[in-house]
């Protein structure tokens, strides 16, 4: 194993999230069961066996790894990976890749993909992603994973096997889709980008920032430079339904411990338990 850039993991039910994030320096996620991650601002080594990626905004900590790791996926033979980013994006990164082609001499195979808020995206038949605006100083989104499934629908419940066979043999639509949130990501986000998409509170996992955790960094300025503070958090504590809550992307002026101090006197129950930090 080449370790060229860290990142931490963890298991919830059948979904592994593996990354990194803090602010001004690189953000990358991903889950590997769901074969998709978040954010390319570095790109560990083991990370390149993904194939679909979902990039929040163009800041260069979320972004810069892109030309890196669609070489490595040539260089390694591998598929030319999907990459889905907001649509302004585009025209710029395809000029990069060109630039760095001209430099390195090597193909960048990609498929590049706009999104803009309100897209659905099919990852399979099991798994939709939805697109969700965020509010940072520039465009930037958030990224909810369903786990989609067929159910019969309620006024069958009651009926046979055959009864229910019959019908769908009649052509009639016996099942309906039921869709529930596994994973949301916020990307960067002032608090609105939270409140506007009420399902990342709901979602299984939430992988969200707080950049800021000191009461000496005001929260108005903060918001206007697009992001979290651990106040917003505490404001908002009882709308967290999620079973985990993963929290990173914090500002490099601050210590590990500083931070941890910080959080766990605001938050001395850490959201029952399920609040993790990822420093
Ligand atoms: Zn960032
Ligand atoms: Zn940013």
């Amino acid at each position: 194993m080449i370790h060229n850039a860290p990142f931490k993991s963890i298991v919830h039910k059948d979904l592994s999230i593996e990354g990194y994030s803090r602010a001004a320096v690189q953000t990358y996620w991903r889950i590997p069961e769901l074969k998709i991650g978040f954010d390319l601002g570095g790109q560990p080594w083991d990370f390149m066996g993904t194939p679909t990626w979902f990039v929040s905004h163009a800041h260069l900590d979320h972004l810069a790894a892109l030309p890196v790791y669609v070489a490595r996926r040539r260089m390694m033979k591998m598929e030319p990976p999907t990459i889905y980013l907001p649509a302004h994006a585009i025209e710029p990164v395809e000029r990069i890749l060109k630039l760095f082609t001209r430099l390195d001499r090597g193909r960048m195979p990609c498929d590049l993909r706009p999104i803009a808020p309100g897209d659905e995206i099919e990852l399979s038949r099991e798994h939709v992603v939805t697109v969700s605006a965020t509010k940072h100083t520039v465009p930037a989104m958030g990224f909810v994973v369903w786990e989609r499934r067929r159910k019969l629908k309620a006024e069958y419940g009651q009926l046979s096997g055959e009864q229910i066979r019959d019908l769908r043999l009649g052509g009639t639509e016996v099942t309906e889709e039921r869709r529930l949130p596994r994973v949301a990501y916020l990307g960067d986000s002032a608090p609105e980008g939270l409140d506007a998409c009420p399902t990342m509170y709901q979602a299984q996992i939430l992988i969200m920032e707080i950049t800021f955790v000191a009461p000496s960094h005001r929260k108005d300025k903060i918001h206007k430079f697009g992001h979290i503070h651990l106040d917003d958090v505490v404001e908002r504590q009882s709308r967290f339904a999620n079973e985990l809550v993963i929290a990173s992307h914090f500002s490099t002026r601050y210590s590990s411990k500083r931070i941890r101090d910080l959080v766990e006197r605001a938050l001395p129950n850490m959201l029952d338990g399920r609040l993790q930090l990822w420093l």
